[in-house]
């Protein structure tokens, strides 16, 4: 990301070769969209969650992430000037400021991260888990740029399960309506055998990955698995999952944390390594992006180190075994969809974090809800109060959110924090029953 180097938007003190890897990755990918128009390489834009990666690259196609753009846009300053232009079009305060954030990022000239411009989607891609956001986002950049929308419909997880008639559903409109447009837009006829290649390559990626998230069960955890973990998560979140660039960057990655731990190392902080592991926190919700290294600090100066997230787990759950499975390509891409965070009822989001509390002997569950994202703030109250009654640990609440400035109240957040983390110290001390 081409960030100024600033107090605030630096990136954390290491620069191991996985996060120099991130970063070529990331400038080709750009570079190639900014030149789309003069190469006739074709892009999709298309959601995190259940994004299909590893198919629209069997086409050759380029994917476009437009909440990675977002908060890429609110890393380097600039949410602040596109939401005010979002806002004089007559979007409301109340709209997820993604959707603001992206708007006012292509009112502006739809220059992306890394200063060059986006190219037009040549078709949208709207993969449905969860939020009903993404449906009206989509809508507006359909009138916007009068492109084609492709519309896959993910069923909710209401019971906590994939059946099999769920499965055939998204199944069917992969094969017999999805495929068939990506063909046409890119000219080229399905390839089933490149499509596993590239799954083959995703599920390796996954392993690593997993290593990685669950190396935070060590103590000190060598990695921050919320401020670190965005990091991590990158490549398989967004654009690269299923590439061989994907495959090397975890595995370098997986190397860096395997030396970490050997060498009894706590987590990369922005202002270096983290010495004193005094706090073991569960996440959820996502991280505010506006003053995220802000944010970062606030945890680090206290010795607070998250050791297991939600918010790593919303473009899929790899924790929990599933991988992709190159020998069924279209039915594991089916239950991928199903499968991620955002597609999960209240019940089996309140059992992984209760189960990551345990696993990871956190000392408790902070909640992170986001002002204006409708979808997720819904139910976190309760998620908190069940997740404290089956752990018996305390459980905190924080509010922010993600990329729109005005609602980030440093102190009020730092004050909240702060008194959270002297509950859980005098809980230790027997000072609360
Ligand atoms: S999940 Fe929340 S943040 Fe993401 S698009 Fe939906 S409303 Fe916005």
């Amino acid at each position: 990301m081409a960030m100024p180097e600033t107090r605030e938007t630096k990136a954390p003190a290491l620069k191991d070769d996985s996060q120099l890897q991130q970063k070529k990755m990331i400038a080709e990918h750009y570079r190639r969209l900014a030149h789309a128009g003069e190469t006739g390489e074709k892009n999709v834009y298309t959601f995190v969650p259940g994004n299909l990666t590893e198919l629209l690259r069997s086409f050759d196609l380029l994917p476009v992430l437009p909440e990675i753009n977002a908060l890429q846009s609110a890393m380097r300053g600039k949410s602040r000037e596109y939401i005010a232009i979002a806002e004089k079009l007559g979007h409301s305060e109340d709209v997820c400021t993604y959707v603001k954030c992206d708007l006012g990022m292509m009112k502006s000239g739809n220059v992306g991260p890394t200063g060059e411009p986006l190219p037009k989607p040549d078709l949208l891609l709207l993969s449905y888990t969860g939020c009903f956001t993404f449906m009206k986002w989509f809508e507006i950049l359909k009138q916007e740029y009068d492109c084609p929308v492709a519309m896959l419909h993910v069923p909710y997880q209401a019971d906590g399960k994939i059946t099999d008639q769920m499965r055939s559903y998204v199944v069917k409109q992969i094969r017999e309506e999805l495929i068939p447009t990506l063909s046409r837009l890119s000219g080229r006829a399905y390839d089933e055998d490149r499509l596993k290649e590239l799954l083959r390559n995703s599920a390796q990626a996954e392993d690593d990955l997993v290593f990685v998230l669950e190396s935070a069960k060590h103590r000190p955890s060598p990695i921050d698995a919320y401020f670190g973990g965005v990091y991590y998560i990158g490549p398989i979140f967004t654009a690269f999952r299923g590439t061989k660039d994907a495959v090397e960057y975890y595995r370098a990655l997986r190397s860096e944390v395997e030396d970490r731990i050997q060498r009894g190392l706590g987590p990369v902080t922005p202002d270096g390594e983290l010495k004193n592991e005094r706090f073991r926190i569960v996440v959820e919700g996502p991280p505010n992006w506006t003053s995220f290294h802000a944010f970062w600090r606030m945890f680090a100066d206290e010795g607070a180190v998250v050791v297991a997230s939600s918010y790593t787990k919303v473009g899929g759950v790899y924790d929990d075994g599933f991988r992709h499975d190159p020998d069924h390509p279209i039915e594991t891409l089916a239950d991928y969809c199903m499968g991620c965070y955002t597609n999960l009822a209240l019940p089996a989001r309140v059992a992984m974090l209760a189960k990551y509390v345990k696993d990871y002997q956190a000392d408790g569950l902070l909640v992170h809800s986001i002002k204006s994202c409708n979808s997720f703030s819904a139910g976190q109250l309760m998620i908190l109060r069940e997740v404290e009654e089956r752990t018996g640990k305390p459980g905190g609440f924080i509010e922010s959110d993600l990329v729109d400035p005005r609602y980030f109240s440093a102190a009020n957040i730092k004050n909240r924090l702060e008194s959270y983390f002297q509950m859980i110290e005098q809980k230790r001390t027997g000072g609360l029953s």
